[in-house]
C-alpha cells in the first residue's frame, strides 16, 4: 500500500496542520488540543456543539466545522478516540456559558473519553450534554437500538445540532431535536474490501472475491455477515428493505436520502445504485427529499458505501434546510440573510424555510405592501433581461467556460417568477422564495451565487414591507455580496461577477449617503457597475471553470460579471415605477 506519508508517528498532526493551513477562513486550530473550532465560536448565547473522533473518516467529523454545524471537532489518530484530555480541552475552547453539547458516534473509546470530559466540565459548573449516534441498523436487533454503531447518518444528527444551536436554541431544546434526528435516522451499508491504516502493510480485513461485507462497519471492521456479490439493483434492494423494516414509528413519508462512499468506491456506482434505490422508495410511498451522493463518512480507503434515510417532520425540516457553511458541506437555505447578518430571529427562520415549501401564510400577504410589489416586479424584469441576454451570456460562457451560463441564468429566474406568481407577501419574502426556487433549478456555480444572492438579499429585508427604503436595499445588498463571497471566495479582480456587484454597492452607498432617493440612487449607481463588468474583460480568471484558462481567459467579458449587470439594471426599472 502506498501512502503521503512522512513518520506515521507524525501523521495526526501534519494532517490538522494541513488542513488548519488550508481552511483558516472557516476554522481554526485549539490551541494545545487536538481539535480545530469554528470562526465565530463560541458565539454568545449559544450553544457550542462539538463532534468528534478517530481520524481517517473525512469529511466526518472536522470537515463539518463552521456556519450553523458543529462549532468544534476533536480528532483523534487514525480509528481511535481522541483522549478525554483532548475533548475537554477543545470543549473548554468553545464553552461561553450558553451550554455545550457533544454529539458522536456510539463507540466505547469515544464514549468513555468524551464521558470523562463531560464529567470534567459538569464538576466545573459548565453545563454539558451528550447525544449519541446510533443509526446503523444491522449492528444490533431493535430492541438493543441504542447499542448501535453511528455511521454516515450521524452528517444529519450533526446537522441538526448545529442548526438548532446556531437559530439560538437553548441546550434542552438543541439536545431534544439532535436526539429526535437520531431517532428518525437509519443507515445500511455493504462494502466490497476492507482499508489499510496508514504506514501499515496489510489492510485490516479483506473481501474475498465475488463476496461482499454487509452491514459494514468503518473501523476496518468487516460486516456483520458475508453474502455473494450481487449487482446494484439487487444491493439496493437490499439496503432499503433492512432500513424499510427497521422504519421509526410515525416515519412519515418524506426522507432526506444519503448514499454515503467509503472511500474508494466512485461517485458514479452510485448514481447507479440510486437510480435503483428510487423505485423501491417510490413503491413504498417516499417521498426522497434532497438527495444527496457523495462522501460524508469515509473509512480510508474502504471500497463499499451506505445508504441512509432520515426521516423529516415539521419541527426537523427547518433544521435540514438551514444554512450551514463548513469546508465539506455547504448549504444555502431560506435563513441565509440572517445567517449571513448574524442574527439570530428564530422566528422569521422557520416561518421563511415553512412558507418556500407550501402555501404563503396568511400573514404574508398581509404584510406585503409596495415594497413587495417592487421586488416581484423586480425578479419579472430580470428575467425578461437575461432571457433577451441569453445568447449573449452563453457565448461569453462558451469561450472562457462550458457555455451554459445564459441557460441557467434564464432557467433560474423562470423558476424564480414562477415562485412568486400569486404571491402577494413582503419584499423579504418575495426575495427569499424567489432565491430558493432558484438556486433549486438553476444549477452550476451562478445557480448556488445569485440564488444565495437574491435570498441574502431578502433575509437582510425588514419584515414589513413600510421598513424598505433606500438605506434597507442598500445594507441588503451588501449582505447580498458577503453571501456571494462567503460562498465563492472571489476578491475584485478574480473576473468574476463580484467585480460587477462591489462597484454597484459602492455607488449605491455613496448616492445615498447624498440623501437621493432608492430609484435615482441606482441609477446612479449603474455606471460604476458597467465599468466594473467591462473592467473583467482585461482580467485573468481566478475563480470557477473559467480559471483553468489562466491567461487564455484575458480579452474577453466574464459571463456572470454581465448577466448580474442586467439584472440589476431590470431591478432597477422596477424600482423607478
Ligand atoms: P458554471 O461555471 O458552474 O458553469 P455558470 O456558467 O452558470 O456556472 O456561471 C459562471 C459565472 O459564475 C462566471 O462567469 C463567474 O462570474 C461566476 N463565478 C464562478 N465562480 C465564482 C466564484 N467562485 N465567485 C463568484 N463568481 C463566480
Ligand atoms: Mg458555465
Amino acid at each position: 500500500m502506498k501512502r503521503m506519508l512522512n513518520e506515521a508517528a507524525a501523521f495526526r498532526e501534519e494532517m490538522i496542520e494541513g488542513y488548519v493551513a488550508a481552511y483558516g477562513r472557516y476554522l481554526r486550530r485549539v490551541p494545545d488540543a487536538s481539535g480545530v473550532a469554528a470562526i465565530g465560536a463560541p458565539a454568545a448565547g449559544k450553544v457550542s456543539v462539538i463532534v468528534g473522533g478517530g481520524s481517517g473518516h473525512y469529511p466526518a467529523f472536522y470537515g463539518l466545522v463552521g456556519a450553523g454545524l458543529a462549532s468544534a471537532a476533536v480528532i483523534g489518530d487514525v480509528f481511535t478516540s481522541p483522549s478525554g484530555e483532548q475533548a475537554y480541552r477543545v470543549a473548554k475552547a468553545v464553552d461561553c456559558g450558553a451550554g455545550l453539547l457533544f454529539t458522536f458516534g456510539n463507540y466505547s473509546g469515544d464514549v468513555m473519553n468524551f464521558g470523562m470530559a463531560e464529567t470534567r466540565l459538569q464538576a466545573e459548573g459548565i453545563e454539558t450534554r451528550t447525544v449519541l449516534v446510533t443509526d446503523d441498523v444491522l449492528s444490533a436487533p431493535p430492541a438493543e437500538a441504542d447499542r448501535r454503531r453511528g455511521i454516515a447518518g450521524g452528517f444529519y444528527v450533526f446537522k441538526t445540532a448545529g442548526a438548532s444551536a446556531a437559530r439560538g436554541d437553548d441546550l434542552a431544546t438543541v439536545e431534544r431535536l439532535t436526539r429526535r434526528a437520531n431517532d428518525r435516522v437509519r443507515t445500511v451499508g455493504v462494502a466490497f474490501a476492507g482499508c489499510t491504516i496508514p504506514g501499515q502493510e496489510e489492510p485490516l480485513f479483506t473481501v474475498e472475491p465475488d463476496t461482499m461485507e454487509v452491514g459494514l462497519g468503518i473501523h476496518g471492521e468487516p460486516g456483520v455477515r458475508t453474502s455473494a456479490l450481487v449487482p446494484a439493483r439487487e444491493i439496493a434492494r437490499l439496503l432499503v428493505d433492512a432500513i424499510l423494516a427497521d422504519a421509526p414509528p410515525d416515519a412519515g413519508s418524506r426522507a432526506a436520502i444519503l448514499v454515503n462512499g467509503l472511500g474508494s468506491t466512485k461517485y458514479e456506482e452510485m448514481f447507479v445504485l440510486y437510480q435503483g434505490v428510487v423505485p423501491l422508495l417510490a413503491k413504498a410511498g417516499i417521498e426522497p427529499y434532497e438527495p444527496q451522493i457523495g462522501e460524508f463518512v469515509t473509512a480510508l480507503d474502504m471500497a463499499g458505501c451506505s445508504l441512509t434515510l432520515f426521516w423529516l417532520d415539521d419541527e426537523l425540516q427547518p433544521l435540514h434546510d438551514a444554512t450551514a457553511v463548513s469546508p465539506a458541506y455547504t448549504r444555502i437555505g431560506p435563513d441565509a440573510g440572517q445567517a449571513m447578518t448574524g442574527r439570530a430571529d428564530t422566528t422569521t427562520a422557520v416561518t421563511t424555510s415553512g412558507a418556500s415549501h407550501g402555501a404563503p401564510a396568511v400573514n404574508d400577504a398581509a404584510a406585503g405592501g409596495r415594497a413587495g410589489e417592487q421586488a416581484r416586479a423586480a425578479l419579472r424584469r430580470a428575467l425578461a433581461a437575461v432571457q433577451e441576454a441569453e445568447p449573449e451570456l452563453g457565448r461569453l460562457d462558451a469561450a472562457a467556460g462550458d457555455g451554459d451560463h445564459g441557460l441557467g441564468m434564464a432557467r433560474g429566474f423562470r423558476a424564480a417568477v414562477r415562485a412568486i406568481e400569486g404571491f402577494e407577501g413582503t419584499a423579504r419574502e418575495s426575495f427569499t422564495r424567489a432565491g430558493t426556487a432558484f438556486q433549486d433549478a438553476a444549477g452550476g456555480a451562478s445557480g448556488a451565487l445569485v440564488g444565495g444572492w437574491l435570498i441574502a438579499l431578502g433575509g437582510s429585508l425588514p419584515s414589513d414591507d413600510d421598513g424598505v427604503d433606500a438605506a434597507a436595499m442598500s445594507t441588503a445588498l451588501a449582505t447580498g455580496l458577503s453571501m456571494v463571497q462567503r460562498l465563492g471566495q472571489a476578491e475584485p479582480g478574480d473576473k468574476t461577477m463580484v467585480d460587477t456587484l462591489i462597484p454597484f454597492g459602492a455607488g449605491l452607498e455613496e448616492a445615498i449617503g447624498n440623501g437621493t432617493g432608492l430609484s435615482d440612487a441606482w441609477q446612479a449607481a449603474l455606471p460604476a457597475a458597467e465599468q466594473g463588468m467591462r473592467s473583467t474583460t482585461e482580467m485573468v480568471s481566478k475563480r470557477g471553470r473559467a480559471s483553468r484558462l489562466g491567461e487564455r481567459s484575458r480579452g474577453l467579458q466574464d459571463a456572470g460579471a454581465t448577466s448580474i449587470f442586467y439584472v440589476l439594471r431590470a431591478f432597477g426599472e422596477a424600482f423607478g415605477e
